[in-house]
């Protein structure tokens, strides 16, 4: 893994300038900062500029865990094309598939409120519904190992398995789906005619772009990790300021 901010990474950047390239970030923990309450997660000020200037220029994406319509407020009309959901949803999915997405997740929660919603509440692990998955978030939450505990005892009984996301604090769970944030972003590239891609991510669900391995996707990871598939990384959030207006400028 090699930080981007060198000569080597800009290397990397400005070649993806020459070709018709898209540019896909994560949001939470990449464009913008992790917060305490996940609904409180919102742009900093030059982090939008930069990247309004950039979805103007090229093709931009942002991929991320929350529904379309949490996300879209966040992001404003100047990035057209967002992926919800870790991937299923979006214009590549199907209406049909959706709503069989949408199904499963209806038939879950009534089975979380019937019978598990006491201990739940006493746990203090929080459930955030989402149309087409959930998440249970457990970062304020004193005690982690029974919360987890809970979580995975609730999981095991879900039918059909469920596909499950760790993240940070967070367990995100989801119907089997054929869509996850790599096939999501290959599809866009597809659809927007673009042959190379960079993507940029946080968490473990992004290293379902990242574990593609396809070289024509530059893969960067914010925070160095050594088990990530990732090729680059980005030291803290913040430098994602950088990397956006490195791209503005070379597009401009
Ligand atoms: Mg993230």
């Amino acid at each position: 893994m090699d930080y981007l901010l060198t000569d080597k990474g800009r290397d990397n950047l400005e070649s993806l300038l020459k070709g018709r390239s898209l540019y896909a970030f994560d949001f939470d923990g990449t464009l913008a900062k992790i917060v305490p309450d996940p609904s409180a997660a919102r742009l900093g000020r030059s982090v939008r500029f930069w990247l309004e200037a950039l979805a103007k220029r090229a093709p931009t994406a942002v991929i991320s865990g929350r529904s379309l319509e949490d996300l879209r407020p966040r992001i404003g009309t100047t990035v057209p094309d967002l992926i919800g959901n870790h991937g299923s949803e979006g214009p590549h999915v199907v209406q049909e598939a959706m709503q069989q997405v949408r199904e499963t997740c209806h038939g879950w929660l009534r089975l979380l409120t019937d019978r598990f919603q006491a201990e739940l509440a006493q746990s203090g692990v929080l459930v955030e519904t989402k149309s087409y998955s959930f998440s249970f978030h457990y970062r304020t939450v004193d005690r982690r190992d029974e919360a987890r505990a809970l979580i995975s005892r609730i999981v095991a009984s879900l039918s059909p398995s469920p596909r499950i996301v760790l993240g940070k604090s967070v367990v995100n769970v989801m119907p089997p789906s054929m869509w996850h944030k790599g096939t999501a972003l290959l599809e866009c590239m597809r659809r927007l005619g673009c042959t190379t891609a960079l993507y940029v991510g946080d968490d473990e669900t992004d290293e379902d772009v990242f574990g593609l391995g396809d070289h024509h996707i530059l893969t960067v990871r914010i925070g160095k990790k050594n088990a990530s598939s990732a090729r680059f990384f980005l030291k803290r959030q913040t430098e994602i300021t950088q990397v956006l207006r490195l791209l503005v400028e070379g597009c401009g």
